[in-house]
């Protein structure tokens, strides 16, 4: 074997133990230190959210304001390139194991395709998960699955036509319904519904939610609402708390049990109703907060790392993506990101202060 043929080899194995990843810089092949993204409180960040735009196709209460939206300027966007350099680095130097695409809405951005493509090239990747509101899913779930995505999760409140004009301020139930009938038909191994809840509002959306886990058999997962609506209008007493919806759905359908977590970071805890005809999955982000396990950190549309949902400061990379800095420079950036992570939300205390962007624009 030649000198060459021996250093690729070389270099498969070691990324694919992921042990000690090597960069080459021009025809110098140099080792680069594994250099893992772990906080001060010892979370050690292997998933990452990437939102690749502002815009969207709907105007949900709870998330975008009704009109007048102010979205980022084309130029700003970082490219496919740019998103899969970035992921890339993170997977061989840092560990990253995790990406979730999303928005904004994720498929309104042109030929999203291509970038689960690339997304798809990168070694030691082992999952590319798509959040979307399922308007555009029906046109592209094959197209997105051809491309190797397998994880989906569709944001769907309820399944009355009207209420969905009124949750979202747009008349798109059939084709969300269509979209999820598409997914299932391509073959997605993993489909999830995502719903919002909400005090006085979901309560009548749940029973026919979940009967729909119950006939489809795609697991439904209640998110607690959280504050980060455009119109600052949350409050606590509009959070549905999943132990409300837990009696309504047992007194309504069926009894539901717990299921043991697989990942101890999941955010959501599942549950399954007892005569083995559904799963009902909870994210409690409110009221009971995973803070202690979470592993995620963000990526905005404009190429700003948060390093949570709720934070108030951002770290900007875009420019050291578009000058091509040298790798370590890019890690310190978002080492010092996670660095600062706080050891929680804060929702629940006194002096929480709502971020000013709100989720469409942090990317959810
Ligand atoms: N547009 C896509 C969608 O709706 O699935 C992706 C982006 S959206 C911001 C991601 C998720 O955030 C959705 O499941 C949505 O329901 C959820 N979400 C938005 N605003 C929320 C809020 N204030 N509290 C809790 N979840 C929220
Ligand atoms: Fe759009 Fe998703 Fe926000 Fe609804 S929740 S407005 S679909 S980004």
């Amino acid at each position: 074997m030649n000198r060459t043929a021996t250093v690729g080899l070389a270099n498969r194995i070691f990324r694919s133990l992921h042990f000690l990843p090597v960069q080459r810089t021009g025809n110098i092949t140099s080792l680069n230190t594994y250099r893992p993204l772990t906080d001060s409180f010892g979370r050690v960040h292997t998933n990452l959210r990437v939102s690749v735009t502002d815009r969207c196709n709907l105007r949900c209460f709870y998330c975008m304001p009704a009109e007048n939206v102010q979205f980022l300027p084309r130029k700003e966007l970082l490219s496919f390139e740019e998103i899969t350099r970035f992921v890339e680095c993170m997977v061989r130097r840092c560990g990253l194991t995790k990406v979730r695409l999303t928005g904004g809405e994720p498929l309104v951005r042109h030929d999203l395709h291509r970038l689960i493509s690339q997304l798809g090239s990168i070694v030691n990747l082992r999952q590319i998960a798509l959040t979307t509101n399922g308007v555009l899913l029906g046109q592209q779930a094959q197209q997105l699955f051809d491309a190797g995505l397998r994880h989906i999760n569709i944001s769907l409140d309820t399944l009355d036509r009207e209420k969905f004009k009124q949750y979202t301020r747009r008349d798109n139930l059939d084709k969300v319904l269509a979209g999820i009938e598409v997914a299932r038909q391509v073959g997605f191994p993993s489909i999830k519904l995502n719903a919002v809840a909400i005090q006085g509002m979901t309560e009548e959306d749940l029973i026919s939610l979940g009967q729909f886990a119950r006939d489809t058999g795609i697991e439904v997962r209640f998110i607690e609402y959280m504050p980060l609506d455009a119109d600052q209008s949350w409050e606590r007493e509009k959070v549905l708390y999943a132990a409300k919806m837990i009696r309504i759905l047992s007194d309504g359908l069926c009894q539901l049990q717990p299921v043991e977590k697989r990942q101890k970071n999941a955010p959501a805890q599942s549950y399954e109703f007892i005569d083995g005809r559904g799963k009902i999955g909870f994210i409690s982000s409110v009221s009971h907060p995973f803070c202690t396990q979470c592993n995620r950190f963000r990526l905005t549309a404009e190429g700003k790392i948060r390093n949570c949902l709720f934070s108030h400061e951002e770290t900007d990379i875009r420019e050291l993506l578009r000058q091509e800095t040298a790798e370590d420079q890019l890690i310190d950036r978002v080492m010092q990101s996670v660095s600062a992570k706080k050891e929680g939300h804060e929702i629940n205390t006194a002096s929480f202060l709502q971020p000013e962007r709100p989720m469409y624009s942090i990317g959810g």
